[in-house]
C-alpha cells in the first residue's frame, strides 16, 4: 500500500521524497488500516458477554454517539451522532458495547445509509428486540470540501423495525427523545442507494 500511496503523491504533482511526506505513504497506510478495521471485526467478539437476560421491557435509548466513516464514492470522510433504540424482550446488551457496535460498520467503505440499516440489523439479529431503531446525522466532507451542493452536506438516515415501524407513538416516542419528529420510519428504504452522497 506504500508504494500505491508514494505513486499518488507522485500522481497529484508532488515530491514523495521530499521531507515532509517522507513518512506519509506509512502514515496514511497506517490511518486507512484503521479507518477500515471494521472489515476485520468479530462482531460476535466485540459484543462477548455484554449480553444479558432481562425481564422488563422498556424502552433503552442510547444518544449521541459520535460516529466516523468513510464515504465509499470518494474515499472521503463522513461523521457526526447516531441515537440508537430498542425495546428488550429477553435480552439487553451493555451500554457501553453499542458505540463499539456502531464503529464495527462505520470503519469501513460506506454509504449511510447502509450504515444505519447494518447497525439496526445487527441489533435485531444478536438480541431480537420487540423493536429497534436507528437515526443518523453526518456531515458529508466529499459533498462540503468540493462546494457541491452544501446545502446537502448534511443527512439524516434513520432505521426502524418492529415496534418503531408498527407503533406511531413508540416511534414518536424516540423521536421526541432525540428531537426528530420528522424522521420518517420508512426513510433508508426510501431513498436511492448512496443519496447522501451524489455527483461525481
Ligand atoms: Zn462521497
Amino acid at each position: 500500500m506504500q508504494d500505491l500511496i508514494a505513486r499518488l503523491l507522485s500522481e497529484l504533482g508532488e515530491d514523495p521524497a521530499r521531507e515532509g511526506l517522507r513518512d506519509t505513504p506509512k502514515r496514511v497506510e497506517k490511518a486507512l488500516r484503521f479507518l477500515t478495521s471494521g472489515y476485520t471485526a468479530d462482531i460476535d467478539e466485540v459484543i462477548n458477554n455484554a449480553l444479558f437476560t432481562v425481564d422488563y421491557s422498556e424502552m433503552v435509548i442510547v444518544k449521541d454517539i459520535d460516529f466516523y466513516s468513510l464515504c465509499e464514492h470518494h474515499l472521503l470522510p463522513f461523521f457526526g451522532k447516531c441515537h440508537i433504540a430498542y425495546i428488550p424482550q429477553q435480552r439487553v446488551i451493555g451500554l457501553s458495547k453499542i458505540p463499539r457496535i456502531v464503529d464495527v460498520f462505520a470503519r469501513r467503505l460506506q454509504v449511510q445509509e447502509r450504515l444505519t440499516l447494518q447497525v439496526a440489523e445487527i441489533i435485531q439479529e444478536k438480541i431480537n428486540p420487540l423493536g429497534v431503531a436507528v437515526v443518523m446525522e453526518g456531515t458529508h466532507l466529499c459533498m462540503a470540501m468540493r462546494g457541491v451542493e452544501k446545502q446537502n452536506s448534511f443527512a439524516v438516515t434513520s432505521a426502524m423495525f418492529g415496534a418503531f415501524r408498527e407503533n406511531a407513538r413508540t416511534r414518536m416516542e424516540f423521536l421526541e427523545l432525540i428531537k426528530h419528529r420528522q424522521v420518517s420510519p420508512t426513510s433508508v428504504e426510501a431513498m436511492p442507494a448512496g443519496l447522501t452522497c451524489v455527483g461525481d
